[in-house]
């Protein structure tokens, strides 16, 4: 079973739209069509970003999928600051990352939350980015394999079999967020293999098509051997997506 591997920049809280525009037009620019033969790629800019990132990508037809970093479960409401599922697929966003580590210990988002909001990602026809991974603690103690399990179960609680084979899973062990430590090749790819089997053991046929992505300090110099693992399917990037030259050679990793 081939999958094909899902590379996503999440800026986070950072460029302007003005920047964002840049940014995008100089990945374009980076990349050779048949960069994207072989290889998804879904930038997730702010909020403030997204309108003007789809018109772009809309007028010069660029392969980008476009993508959020959140967003809120119910359609509307009075939910103050909040965005809807409705609002992102209005503006063609393809994939929403849900449940990143820093909204889980930031703002409190509990695995039911997660699991929420992943149901309404795809009842708005996008597919949720799922974001799992332990701490430095759970994993020096012994229990990095229980905590992500307990996530992955409690996070897709509410999808359907149709569902979990379509979504996307980012395992990101939050000590490799931002800090430069990427998990050894053989140890990410021991934590995909237990989420596949986990999601296996849920409904079988999803567990060979559903998408696991590695998260963590991820740059031009790490993708190739993350991505070459048998359960690795591509990439959730953060600090090596805010430059266009660095996530192109990211993107392209299958050249190198
Ligand atoms: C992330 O934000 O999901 C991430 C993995 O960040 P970084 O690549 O900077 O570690």
């Amino acid at each position: 079973m081939s999958r094909i591997p899902l590379i996503s920049g999440n800026w986070k809280m950072n460029l302007n739209h003005f920047e964002a525009i840049q940014m995008v037009q100089k990945l374009s620019y980076e990349l050779r069509n048949h960069d994207y033969d072989a290889v998804e790629v879904s930038v997730h800019p702010p909020y403030t970003d997204l309108r003007s990132i789809q018109t772009l990508i809309d007028a010069d037809r660029m392969h980008f999928h476009l993508g959020a970093q959140n967003c809120h479960a119910e359609s509307s409401g009075a939910f103050t600051g909040e965005v809807s599922p409705a609002m992102l697929q209005k503006l063609e966003v393809g994939f929403v990352i849900v449940g990143h580590s820093e909204r889980r210990s930031l703002s409190g988002e509990t695995n039911e939350i997660v699991a929420a909001k992943a149901k309404s990602v795809f009842a708005h026809g996008m597919v949720p980015i799922v974001c799992v991974g332990e701490t430095l603690e759970e994993r020096e103690s012994g229990g990095a394999e229980s905590v992500v399990e307990t996530q992955v179960t409690g996070s897709l609680a509410d999808l359907s079999k149709d569902q979990l084979s379509e979504l996307v899973i980012a395992y990101e062990p939050v000590w490799a967020i931002g800090t430069g430590k990427t998990a050894s090749a053989e140890d990410a790819q021991l934590m995909c293999a237990h989420i596949r089997s986990v999601v296996t053991a849920i409904h079988k046929p999803a567990g060979t098509k559903v998408r696991i992505q590695y998260g963590g300090s991820v740059n031009a110099s790490n993708a190739v051997e993350l991505m070459s693992m048998e359960d690795i399917d591509g990439a959730l990037v953060g600090g090596a997506s805010l430059e266009a030259a660095s996530f192109a050679r990211i993107v392209s990793f299958q050249d190198a």
